[in-house]
């Protein structure tokens, strides 16, 4: 029997995550945690009985504590817990599926276990690409993609049958996007957007956070700069294709001009069952792709002008050092902003890019240097919103 960690488990990737651990045989969810969700992780802990589980906010901690006093279960509390969770001797892949920075400390604690990462949160690698791969490398831990895109990149070249030096001869790593809800739409016609015209994504459901940023482009941003951690590709060679289907997921173009491409419906049920699985592949029901009623699959060009995140995550990929971590912070705060009715949409994409033109950059930055580049950024919109 194989133990999977599940960090963020009462999210939309921790939910789906424990779904799919349902149909397997000989692997069971371990080590479970939420920020402050804790009548859907009361739920989760009596159904899958895990030793361990953690939740974030310490007063909710002490309910759980109380709710589960029947139990065996013990209840852990704040970012150590994460921590322990992740560290556990008991299971040997981490999902990480808590959302933004607070998901780098307990990745990179796993790692140091020499786990497999199933990564979803994209925020670790954008933040802290270059320590975190480097630090995988080190301690023999695999990090296998959940983002469906990632997944999808990752499948295309595990194709090859050539595994050294791929990098040379891929041309592209062609990113798909779906453009979000706004998709086509002027500057203009976006002023007055509103919070739940955002979050009503045309082909996924998600947390608030991602949906989000995938009405701004955001997201898409922050996936080019996943990719180019993940797969070791300058930023010139992660492409962005807009193709509002969602049915290719992505692709890689090699240097002779042959592109393979990773299909499916928009379900990420696929990417985190292979992420757990991989290399295995094991049966999915209910999510056959029917090629006579999918299309027509279309393809565009993003429009950068209009959803200006995707091309300052371009711009801070290039700077490098902290700026990455800026862009990150200060977007992870213009979002909470927004969803809380007190800054206006196009207003997440400006104070994204004010805090960057303020920030001064520290290169080669350690864990410390990155974690304060984020608070920094988050103070900075805070203050800038008190200006406005
Ligand atoms: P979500 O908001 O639905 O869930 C987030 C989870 O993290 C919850 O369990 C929450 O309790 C926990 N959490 C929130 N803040 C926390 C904190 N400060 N400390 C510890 N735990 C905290 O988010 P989601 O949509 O499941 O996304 C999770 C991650 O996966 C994100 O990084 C997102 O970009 C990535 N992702 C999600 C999807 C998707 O389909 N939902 C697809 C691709 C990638
Ligand atoms: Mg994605």
């Amino acid at each position: 029997m194989r133990y999977i960690t599940v960090l963020g488990s009462t999210g939309s990737i921790g939910v789906q995550t424990l779904e799919v651990m349902e149909t397997m045989e000989n692997a069971r969810p371990d080590g479970l945690s939420t920020y402050s969700r804790i009548e859907l992780l009361e739920e989760q802990a009596r159904r899958f009985k895990p030793d361990k589980v953690c939740v974030v906010r310490e007063d909710k901690a002490k309910e759980l504590k109380a709710k589960l006093s029947d139990t065996d279960i013990k209840v852990l509390s704040g970012p150590e817990g994460l921590v322990e969770l992740a560290e556990s001797e008991k299971s040997d892949t981490v999902v990480t599926g808590i959302v933004g920075i607070a998901g780098l400390i307990p990745t990179l604690a796993a790692i140091k276990k020499g786990k497999r990462i199933a990564l979803a949160n994209k925020e670790t690698l954008v933040t802290a690409g270059d320590i975190v791969m480097s630090e995988a490398k080190a301690y023999g831990s695999e990090i296998i993609p959940v983002d469906s895109e990632h997944s999808a990149v990752f499948q295309c070249l595990a194709a090859r049958v050539n595994k050294e030096d791929y990098e040379k001869e891929v041309d592209a790593i062609v990113l798909t996007a779906s453009g979000g809800p706004f998709f086509g739409r002027t500057r203009e016609s976006l002023e007055n957007v509103t919070r739940a015209q955002a979050l009503a994504h045309p082909n996924w459901e998600m947390g608030a956070k991602i949906t989000i940023d995938s009405a701004t482009l955001m997201n898409k941003g922050l996936e080019v700069l996943e990719a180019a951690h993940l797969f070791n590709m300058p930023l010139d060679k992660v492409e962005v294709l807009v193709h509002r289907q969602s049915i290719i997921h992505s692709m890689v173009r090699f240097c002779d001009n042959a592109t393979i491409a990773q299909l499916g419906v928009p379900d990420m049920k696929l990417p985190i069952q292979y992420a757990i699985t991989y290399p295995k592949r094991m049966i999915m029901t209910n999510n056959e792709l029917d090629f006579l009623t999918c299309g027509p699959l279309t393809f565009d060009k993003p429009d950068t002008d209009t959803f200006r995140c995707l091309a300052l995550a371009y711009r801070a990929g290039g700077i490098g050092g902290t700026m990455p971590a800026v862009l990150n912070g200060a977007n992870e705060e213009a979002v909470a902003l927004f969803l809380q009715d007190k800054i206006r949409f196009l207003e997440i994409a400006d104070v994204v890019e004010a805090a960057m033109n303020s920030h001064k950059v520290v290169t080669n930055p350690t864990v410390d240097d990155i974690l304060s580049a984020d608070k920094w950024a988050r103070e900075y919109v805070l203050k800038s919103l008190h200006k406005i």
